[in-house]
């Protein structure tokens, strides 16, 4: 049984520590009853319309204005672009006129809604308790041994003074440690980051190696000044729970069907 409850497109996550803060945070998941299952990725395959409309009722079901959903044009890349108010709805239909080649995006403006799309990749989000400013991000492993978490970090500090002290960030339901073999193209990238305690991201099953995003993710954060108990990893594996979201690798043994989750986050505005 599914305890997805479609009807309603609640949110399939929240991060527990965010939930108190003054911003919106929510991720999509995989509902069986929902059109498309509630898919909210275009591919060459599906029907356009119906993501749109899936997208549009996500967002308002966790109380976004859905012409404030600003994209990036995802290539499994490490650059991050600053969000102003100008930029409001970038990456829409039907221009679909997000940042290019852009996977992690931060902002101080209220009225934008930043989204990330996943199956499996990670969804970063990291908020600013004290400048009140946010980024979210779309970590895989390519974002990931490049080091994109840290970009965020980075591009908070240096676009609007934040320390990393003040930093929260929540690691959302991506392929865990259990799940993710990989080979080593991936491993020698990971050992090139430099990142300190890589090794511990880097689990061997027999004679398989899995990565760990989720370490891997939270090694940078730390790496970058945060102290570890405001990053919070949601520890939910995709592909282990892909009854309730949808997963990439999951799809591809047959477990569950393609599609993309959204997570959203917009700042609220300081009362
Ligand atoms: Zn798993």
């Amino acid at each position: 049984m599914s305890s997805c409850v479609c009807t309603s497109q609640p949110p399939a996550f929240r991060f527990t520590s965010l939930m108190q803060m003054p911003l919106v945070q929510a991720m999509s998941g995989r509902c069986k009853e929902a059109p498309a299952e509630g898919d909210l990725g275009y591919t060459p395959h599906n029907d356009h319309a119906v993501i749109d409309d899936n997208r549009d009722a996500f967002l308002r079901s966790v109380g976004v204005d859905p012409l404030a959903l600003t994209l990036g044009r995802q290539v499994h890349g490490t650059t991050v672009a600053q969000v102003r108010s100008a930029d409001r709805g970038r990456g829409r239909p039907p221009r679909f006129d997000g940042f290019p080649a852009t996977d992690a995006l931060v902002t101080d403006a209220c009225d934008v809604a930043l989204g990330t799309v996943v199956a499996d990749c990670v969804p970063l989000l990291v908020y600013d308790t004290r400048r009140h400013v946010l980024g979210v991000a779309h970590a895989g492993w390519r974002g990931t041994v490049g080091l994109i978490a840290r970009n965020v970090v980075v591009a908070l500090q240096a676009n609007f003074g934040s320390q990393p002290a003040d930093l929260v960030a929540g690691i959302g339901p991506s392929i865990g440690p259990c799940c993710y073999e990989v080979g080593a193209d991936v491993l020698d990238a990971w050992g090139d980051s430099g990142v300190s305690h890589l090794e511990t991201a880097v689990v061997r099953r027999g004679e398989a190696y899995h990565f760990d995003l989720w370490t891997a993710n939270q090694l940078q954060l730390v790496e970058a000044g945060l102290p570890s108990s405001q990053i919070e990893v949601s520890q939910i594996c995709t592909r282990c729970e892909y009854e309730r979201f949808f997963s990439y690798r999951g799809a591809r043994a047959g477990l569950g069907t393609a599609g993309r989750m959204m997570l959203v986050a917009q700042l609220g505005v300081p009362g």
